[in-house]
Parts: structure tokens; C-alpha cells; sequence
């Protein structure tokens, strides 16, 4: 059975959902061989071999941290040449697509980004994309070299599937780009204690219905209750009611939760490219013809104002 590379996205040896979700469609093409890099690489195995990994190629070096994505492109290329896999799979963070074009550019492929599904076909693996702002879904396979193709966090469940995972020093020989662009500091975000945007299986959002920064805190708090992300519109990122990371849409992030819930948001298209691939969709809107009514499973026609609180109120009460 052919080879199939995982991109390991891991924090010190700590490895990332979208990773875990990559290796249950990894295992729809091939055998999964993941590669992790940098501190903590070796750390990763454990997890990974729980989640379908074969093999864990790993190496560690400063340039790692030290420097842009450059080392990881040359250590993938090196794995690339040492296991000819059948398909790189890297998720699609905005530092997993800027590692995959590399990587494509590097070994003359063909790349496919922001895939929401993976599957087998005759001629290599088809992957599934939502394209022009979401209003096609299309079928695409790369027809030159080995696919290279980024997915969506959230677009895969998670499954044990417990195999060998044994762990191979991988050799890697740094190119001279890889020490072109140095990082030279690193600030860490204030934590809000709630997921990543883009990998929550739930996100909360907010548009410029919300009316105020101060009244964020409703959207907040019904995200708290379902240990949700927090989402918002461009409008309400705009008239800063909300930081621009927050922001969903065609400027924005893209999500694709299991559960999306619009407030006071009218569902313009560049909103919807952000977020319409969400497996539920639920709006709150007081005006019964705004267009994010045509996109939900469900809706609500009211004033958050009312609406919101009352939801998070019967969410606690039914958590207890
Ligand atoms: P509005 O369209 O003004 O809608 C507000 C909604 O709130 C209305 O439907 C109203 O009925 C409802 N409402 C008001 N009060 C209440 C209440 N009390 N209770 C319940 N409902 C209420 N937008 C994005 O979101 N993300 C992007 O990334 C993005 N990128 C863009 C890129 C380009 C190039 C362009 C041109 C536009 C982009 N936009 C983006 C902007 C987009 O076109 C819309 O203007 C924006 O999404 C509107 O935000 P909104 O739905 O919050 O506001």
C-alpha cells in the first residue's frame, strides 16, 4: 500500500487536532507516515501512532525556531525523496499552505488547498473543495507529481486506529534559503481560554447587529457556555467592536465547525465564503429576509438582544 505523508502540527511534542483529523483521511488513500519537526518532534509519536501513524519520521534543529518555514520545506522534501509517498497532506493553517506551495514549487506538483474531503481515486487521491465564496463544491485531483494538499481543520473526525508509529531519525541537509529570514521575536497572544477560530467545533458570531464592543460580552457568554470560539463579521471588526484575528470570512478566516451560529450578521457573500462550509448552521436575525436565512438548518427571527441571553441561560441549565 502506498505511503501517504502527514505534516505534523504539533506545540513542544503536543500534537493539533487538524493533525489527527489528516491522518484518519490518510488512511482513506495509504498507510500514513508523519513527519515532525523541531523541539519536542520525537514526543509526537505516542499520539500519532494511536491515530493511524505507521511510521513517525522526526528531526529536531534550531533552525526550526529560529528561522521562517524554509527548514521545514527542506526537511519535507527530504522525506518526500525518502518515502516517494502516494500524497503530502499538510493542514491548512496560514503557515501549512505557505509550507505546502513551497514544497510543490520545490518538487514540480501540482498543490490543492483548503480541501474539505479526501478520497481515493484511480488516478490518485480526489480532493474536495468549496470555491468562488462557497457557491461550488468541486472534485479535483492533482496530474503532475506528488499531490500536495492542504485541509481544512475540522473537515475529518478524529479515530483511533492504533498502529506501529516507530520512530526514524529523518536526514535533513538545510538549504541555503532555509536561514534567508530569521524570526526575531515572538509574542504570545493573550489567552482568552477559548479554542483556535479556526479548528473550534463550535464558533459564535457576532455582526454588526450586536451593536457595540461592550455588547460582544452576550456573544461571549453563550460561547462560554458551549466552549466555543468567538466569530465576527467583517462589519463589526470594522467599526472595531472586535479584533480583525476574530474576523470570518473572504478576508477573514474560514471555519467549517460542526455547529455555527450567526448573530445579527445579514449573511453578505464575503461572510458566507468564511463559513458556509459549517456542518449546522444557526442564525439569529430580527429581519425574517436577511439572506443568512437562505443558508441555515435553523433560524431564529428576533432580537438577539432577547434571544441570546436566553440561549445561553437554557444551555447552563441543561449542562447543569
Ligand atoms: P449587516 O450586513 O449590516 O447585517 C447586520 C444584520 O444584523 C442585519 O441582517 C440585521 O437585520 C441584523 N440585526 C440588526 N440588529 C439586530 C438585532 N438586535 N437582533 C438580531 N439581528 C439584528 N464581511 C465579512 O463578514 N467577512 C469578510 O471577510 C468580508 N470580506 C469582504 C471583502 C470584500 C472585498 C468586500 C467588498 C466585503 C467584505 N465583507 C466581509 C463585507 C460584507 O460584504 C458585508 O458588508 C458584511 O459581512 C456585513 O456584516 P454584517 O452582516 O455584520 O452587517
Amino acid at each position: 500500500m502506498a505511503e501517504v505523508l502527514v505534516y505534523v502540527d504539533h506545540v513542544d511534542g503536543a500534537v493539533r487536532k487538524p493533525t489527527l483529523e489528516l491522518l484518519t483521511l490518510a488512511r482513506r488513500i495509504g498507510e500514513p507516515v508523519a513527519v515532525a519537526l523541531g523541539a519536542g518532534a520525537a514526543d509526537t509519536a505516542a499520539a500519532l501512532a494511536e491515530h493511524g501513524a505507521v511510521k513517525v519520521l522526526t528531526h529536531d534543529a534550531s533552525e526550526y525556531a529560529e528561522y521562517l518555514v524554509v527548514p521545514k520545506v527542506d526537511a519535507l522534501q527530504a522525506a518526500v525523496e525518502q518515502v516517494s509517498p502516494a500524497a503530502v497532506l499538510v493542514p491548512s493553517s496560514a503557515e501549512g499552505k505557505e509550507i505546502a506551495a513551497r514544497l510543490a514549487l520545490r518538487i514540480g506538483s501540482g498543490i490543492i488547498t483548503d480541501a474539505v474531503d479526501l478520497e481515493a481515486g484511480d488516478e490518485g487521491p480526489v480532493a474536495t473543495q468549496s470555491v468562488f465564496a462557497a457557491s461550488f463544491t468541486t472534485k479535483s485531483r492533482v496530474s503532475k507529481g506528488t499531490p500536495v494538499i492542504t485541509v481544512k481543520p475540522n473537515s475529518a473526525a478524529v479515530e483511533a486506529a492504533p498502529a506501529a508509529g516507530a520512530v526514524e531519525a529523518l536526514s535533513v541537509t538545510f538549504s541555503d534559503k532555509a536561514t534567508g529570514t530569521k524570526v526575531t521575536g515572538r509574542t504570545a497572544r493573550e489567552s482568552t481560554g477559548r479554542p483556535e477560530l479556526t479548528e473550534a467545533a463550535i464558533v459564535v458570531s457576532g455582526g454588526r447587529g450586536v451593536n457595540g464592543a461592550e455588547n460582544f460580552a452576550i456573544i461571549e457568554a453563550l460561547a462560554d457556555s458551549l466552549g466555543a470560539a468567538v466569530g465576527a463579521s467583517r462589519a463589526a471588526v470594522d467599526a472595531g467592536w472586535y479584533p480583525h484575528t476574530n474576523q470570518v470570512g473572504q478576508t477573514g478566516k474560514s471555519v467549517s465547525p460542526q455547529l455555527y451560529i450567526a448573530n445579527g450578521i445579514s449573511g453578505a457573500i464575503q461572510h458566507r465564503a468564511g463559513m458556509q462550509t459549517s456542518k449546522t448552521i444557526v442564525a439569529v436575525n430580527k429581519d425574517a429576509e436577511a439572506p443568512i436565512f437562505d443558508l441555515v438548518d435553523y433560524g431564529v427571527v428576533g432580537d438577539l438582544f432577547d434571544v441570546v441571553p436566553q440561549l445561553t441561560e437554557e444551555i447552563k441549565t441543561r449542562k447543569g
